[in-house]
């Protein structure tokens, strides 16, 4: 990393990288060790689940809680404790040296420890109109932009718990909501699957693709194939939501951290990755659970290994 000796360096003990479940929970782990943690909250304050209209999974909330409400609650928490937050993002890293060096818009920090919570986005369909239409009709956020589509039609694709519990969410505002799946078997849990199947503003188009997306200014229509028979239809629409997986944020750490084939982190059962005292949790090294409750225990476990890590030291 090119120094400006001109520049301010900042030095903390532990920076932790990221504001979701697994980032916020390190920071109120690290605060309550006394380690006086430092959080470079990246530009989506409380991560994925902070879009996530209700979360009823999460335990100790029966009736459910808001994704950005949950993520309010840990924040409040982890600041009681003294965990410092900062609302900017890293743009560059060098885990090569210690202290460990990075960079954000506008300063530069080194730390002793570093936890690297940057979760992980959604993966895009990749196909013509997608992009040029993002905004303007193509979503991947129905808690931020359901509201948009109130009477309208919208196609929701994909076929696993996201799409079904965002497109369920959608019906609240849409006419109708059409699931289209490239399969003709949900990945879905069952309740969600029920529930889905039960709601009469649900329609499923199975073994299907959106091949394009179609509009002048803002999404008119999808063309579909059938997989099966290579049949290609238009569906006018209003909206297309995306609801079709996620890909891990670790493009800045490319080069300097060992990663599997889908980029996600490896992480040992120390939370450690490949480097010495820098940690990894959440979505960010995980593509096998990604809840908010494993995130957030991800966090807590990397956090507990920090602790050791620097008390080693
Ligand atoms: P996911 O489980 O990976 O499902 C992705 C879906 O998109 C699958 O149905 C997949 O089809 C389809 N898909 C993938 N690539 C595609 C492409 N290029 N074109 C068309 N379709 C494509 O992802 P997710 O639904 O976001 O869930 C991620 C994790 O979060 C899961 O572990 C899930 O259980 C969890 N989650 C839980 C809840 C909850 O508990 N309430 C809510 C949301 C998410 P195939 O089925 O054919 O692979």
């Amino acid at each position: 990393m090119a120094n400006d000796s001109t520049k301010q360096i900042q030095h903390e003990n532990v920076i932790i990288l990221g504001a979701g479940p697994a980032g916020l929970v390190a920071a109120l782990y690290a605060a309550r060790a006394e380690l006086n943690p430092f959080v470079l909250t990246g530009m989506e304050l409380g991560g994925q689940a902070s879009l996530t209209n209700v979360i009823e999974n999460y335990p100790g909330f029966p009736d459910g809680v808001s994704g950005s409400q949950l993520g309010e609650m840990f924040q409040h928490q982890a600041e009681k404790f003294g965990a410092r937050f900062e609302f900017d993002a890293a743009t560059e890293v060098d885990f090569r040296q210690t202290p460990f060096h990075i960079k954000t818009y506008g300063k530069e920090f080194t730390a002793n420890a570093v936890i690297l919570a940057t979760g992980a986005s959604p993966v895009k369909l990749n196909v013509p109109g997608e992009e040029l239409l993002t905004g303007r009709g193509v979503s991947y956020c129905a808690t931020c932009d359901g509201w948009f589509f109130k009477n309208k039609e919208v196609v929701v694709v994909g076929g696993g718990d996201s799409a079904l519990e965002e497109g369920l969410f959608l019906t609240r505002f849409a006419s109708k909501v059409r699931i289209v799946h490239r399969r003709d078997a949900l990945r879905a849990s069952a309740l969600l699957q029920k529930r889905a199947l039960e709601n009469e503003k649900i329609e499923f188009i199975f073994d299907s693709v959106v091949e394009k997306i179609n509009g002048e200014g803002k999404v008119a229509s999808v063309d579909l194939r059938n997989v099966k028979t290579g049949q290609v239809t238009n569906l006018p629409t209003d909206g297309v939501f995306v609801f079709i997986g996620h890909t891990p944020n670790t493009a800045l750490y490319k080069g300097q951290l060992e990663m599997d084939e889908r980029g996600f982190l490896k992480v040992d059962e120390k939370m450690q990755t490949s480097v010495a005292g820098v940690f990894a949790a959440g979505e960010v090294g995980d593509p096998m659970y990604r809840q908010v409750v494993t995130s957030a225990g991800f966090g807590a476990a990397a956090a507990i290994q920090v602790t050791r890590y620097l008390e080693d030291r």
